[in-house]
């Protein structure tokens, strides 16, 4: 257990969270903390009940837009360890502790042949966060493969497990990013991988760009490949990946805009269409464009960048202009992709 005086040792008042979020934005966390176990996350989460603290949980910081100092208790997530039980003819299961790094988990998995989220390779970030927002990649997402997911309550420090069907995943989406936002904090995740070969080839158009057979590691590599090629790496140029959502549109609106735009880039998603949030920016003019310090990523234009801020007052400022552009022109509305830090209604006890 974590005694009253070593939980005074784990919390530090004022730390930059530059160094936690990959935006690289230099706001502070009043209270700061690192758990790398449960007891301490329970012990901190307890800290934050009884010093009426919000309670806010980073991982690697590579969806977050933080846009002010963050008050209140910021937990960044080390939770380590991963399990796997192979004793099943046709399957793996795999409990995978929050703060492992979910590219090195994908990157095992591959070595290891186990098949099922090979396409999500390079996609930043910490194993928790995954199904915060159902982290998705060439026609695969996290909720394919997961079974389900180790919680704890910020209220009252209980662990206990939530089945797949039950965290209401969507595109880009679950009750983490919604209901349970405020309460819940993930702790650990439980995916079904395939022992026999399995693979997604249909998006992205990695089937042609496959050069010899489609096995389970020339898939894996050949996904690090073009995303090293469209995505800027967070260590070399400040990002958050993809700044909106490809927006889901009606039939008959997608119908008008074909009309008037017939190279518009749009795939079917059920009775509606996604359309490319990419080739809108694109086509609005502002791929490449560099405003105050921050731009559009001249290689993927869903990716805003920051190329020299400390604040994010010129993202948030770009972020409107680009919005604007693509309204005029095509009366979409895009969405933000990144969770905004700090949110007001995350205060305990409210
Ligand atoms: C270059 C680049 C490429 C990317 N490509 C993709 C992509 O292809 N597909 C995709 O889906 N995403 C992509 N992303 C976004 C990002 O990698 C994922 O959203 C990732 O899951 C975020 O993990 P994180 O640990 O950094 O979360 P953070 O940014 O730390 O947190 C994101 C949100 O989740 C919450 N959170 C974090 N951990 C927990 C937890 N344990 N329990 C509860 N809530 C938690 C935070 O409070 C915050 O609200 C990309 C990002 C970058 C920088």
């Amino acid at each position: 257990m974590t005694s009253p005086d070593s939980i005074d040792q784990l919390i530090q008042k004022s730390i930059s969270l530059k160094a936690f979020n990959t935006f690289r934005f230099d706001y502070e966390a009043e209270y700061f903390a690192i758990a790398d176990n449960l007891d301490s996350l329970r012990a901190l989460l307890l800290w934050g009940k009884e010093n009426d603290q919000i309670v806010t949980v980073i991982g690697s910081g590579s969806n977050l837009l933080i846009s002010g100092h963050v008050s209140g208790l910021v937990i960044i997530n080390r939770l380590m360890g991963i399990n796997a039980d192979t004793s099943n003819s046709e399957n793996v299961t795999l409990r995978v502790a929050a703060g492992e790094e979910w590219h090195k988990l994908v990157e095992y998995t591959v070595y290891q042949n186990w098949y099922g989220i090979e396409n999500l390779a390079l996609i930043p970030g910490t194993a928790g966060a995954a199904p915060v927002q159902n982290i998705g990649a060439y026609g695969v997402e996290v909720k394919d493969v997961l079974s389900k997911v180790q919680v704890i309550d910020k209220q009252t420090a209980d662990v206990f497990w939530i089945p797949a069907e039950d965290c209401g995943f969507a595109y880009r989406n679950s009750h983490f990013k919604g209901k349970w936002k405020d309460n819940l904090i993930i702790t650990a995740i439980e995916l079904k991988l395939k022992k026999q070969a399995e693979l997604e080839l249909s998006y992205g158009g990695l089937h042609s760009q496959l050069k010899g057979e489609a096995t389970l590691k020339s898939v894996f590599e050949l996904v690090c490949e073009v995303r090293e090629s469209k995505l800027p790496s967070p260590a070399k140029i400040a990002n958050a990946g993809s700044f909106f959502k490809n927006p889901i549109v009606s039939q008959e609106k997608h119908t008008s805009l074909k009309e008037q735009f017939p190279e518009l880039v749009s795939f079917a998603h059920g009775e509606q269409y996604k359309l490319a949030a990419g080739w809108l920016i694109d086509q609005a003019g502002w791929k490449g464009k560099e405003y105050l310090g921050v731009g559009v990523y001249p290689k993927q234009a869903l990716v805003l960048v920051n190329y020299s801020e400390s604040s994010a007052n010129a993202l948030l400022a770009l972020e409107e202009k680009v919005k604007h552009a693509v309204f005029e022109k095509y009366g979409v509305e895009l969405e933000r992709e990144p969770v905004e830090l700090p949110i007001p209604s995350l205060r305990q006890g409210d």
